[in-house]
C-alpha cells in the first residue's frame, strides 16, 4: 500500500508535479521559509511535556481534556496509508475539538495546502474513531524569525475557540471537477494580532473527503500528476531552475543557484534566490 505523509499530500495543492518530481529526482532545496518553519516548530515542541501512550489512552477513556503536541496519526484512506503529526490537537475524551497548525511565513495568508493539511488530520481522527462533529480547524501564521514565548500556542488556541464562539456559518458543498479548490466556499473567521494571523473554520467531512480523494488518486495510480497553471509558481520553482519539469508554464527565476554534486548518486542542490549569493 502506498504510504504518504500529510505534508506531502498538502503540497499537491501547491503543485502536484513538484511532489511527483521530488519522488523521481534527488534534489535538495534551501529556502528561508523551510529554515524558519523548522526552527519555529522546534520551539513549540520544546514547551510540551512528554506523555506516554498509556497516559494518553487513560485520559481519552476517562473523557479528560488533552492538548497534544506533535500527535502521530495514521489512517488508511482510499487504499493509501496516510501518516502525519499534527502540531497541536485538543481532545475531550473521544471528542476532537481543535486541530491547530502553525506556519512561519512572511506572507500572512491562508493557502489551499494549509486547509488540506488540517482537513487531513480531521479525517484521520475520524478514521481513528474520534467524534469530529464539533471539530474546529485553526491555521496560525507567524512571521519568520518570530521569537516564540511560553504559552503562545495556548493563547492562539484560546483565541481560535473564542473566534469560533462568535459564529461560523455553513459552507459550500459543491462537487468539484478536476482539482478541487479547498478555499472555494470556505467560511472562516480571521483574527489578526500583532504577533500572528489566525484562520478558524469547521471540519466538514464532505469537503475533506473531496480534497483527499482527489489527492489520493495520484498515489493509487488512478491518474498522472497535474502541474500548476500558475506562471508565478513555475518561475519560483526549484525543479524548473534545475530544468526537470516539462510542464513548466514560465521560465525559472534566473537568480537560482543550481549545482550538481559529484559521485555515484548525483544530487542536484538548488538554493532559492533569497538565500543565494548574488
Ligand atoms: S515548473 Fe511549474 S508545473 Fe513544473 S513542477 Fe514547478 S511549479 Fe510545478
Amino acid at each position: 500500500m502506498p504510504r504518504v505523509s500529510v505534508s506531502t499530500l498538502s503540497n499537491q495543492f501547491y503543485c502536484e508535479m513538484q511532489v511527483h518530481l521530488a519522488r523521481t529526482h534527488s534534489l535538495r532545496t534551501e529556502s528561508v521559509e523551510l529554515a524558519a518553519g523548522a526552527a519555529g516548530h522546534a520551539a513549540f515542541e520544546a514547551e510540551a511535556e512528554e506523555i506516554s501512550p498509556e497516559e494518553i489512552t487513560r485520559a481519552i477513556t476517562a473523557g479528560e481534556p488533552l492538548e497534544l503536541v506533535e500527535m502521530p496519526l495514521s489512517a488508511e484512506l482510499h487504499g493509501v496509508r496516510l501518516v502525519g503529526r499534527a502540531d497541536r490537537i485538543h481532545l475531550e475524551g473521544r471528542r476532537a475539538r481543535l486541530v491547530l497548525e502553525f506556519k512561519f511565513s512572511g506572507r500572512r495568508e491562508l493557502f489551499p495546502s494549509h486547509v488540506v493539511q488540517v482537513e487531513a488530520y480531521g479525517r484521520m481522527l475520524e478514521a481513528n474513531s474520534f467524534n469530529t462533529e464539533r471539530l474546529l480547524h485553526c491555521v496560525a501564521v507567524l512571521p519568520r524569525g518570530r521569537k516564540v514565548t511560553d504559552g503562545l500556542a495556548a493563547d492562539i488556541a484560546a483565541r481560535a475557540l473564542a473566534a469560533a464562539g462568535e459564529g461560523l456559518s455553513a459552507i459550500d458543498n459543491r462537487a468539484p471537477t478536476g482539482q478541487p479548490d479547498p478555499l472555494a466556499g470556505l467560511t472562516f473567521r480571521r483574527v489578526d494580532d500583532e504577533a500572528f494571523g489566525l484562520w478558524v473554520f469547521r471540519h466538514h467531512r464532505a469537503r475533506a473527503e473531496r480534497d483527499l480523494a482527489w489527492a489520493l488518486q495520484y498515489w493509487s495510480g488512478q491518474r498522472a500528476p497535474e502541474g500548476t497553471v500558475s506562471r508565478g509558481k513555475c518561475k519560483a520553482c526549484p525543479f524548473n531552475a534545475a530544468n526537470l519539469c516539462d510542464a513548466a508554464k514560465a521560465p525559472p527565476d534566473g537568480r537560482y543557484a543550481v549545482k550538481r554534486t559529484e559521485g555515484r548518486y548525483g544530487v542536484l542542490h538548488v538554493v532559492q534566490p533569497s538565500v543565494a549569493k548574488r
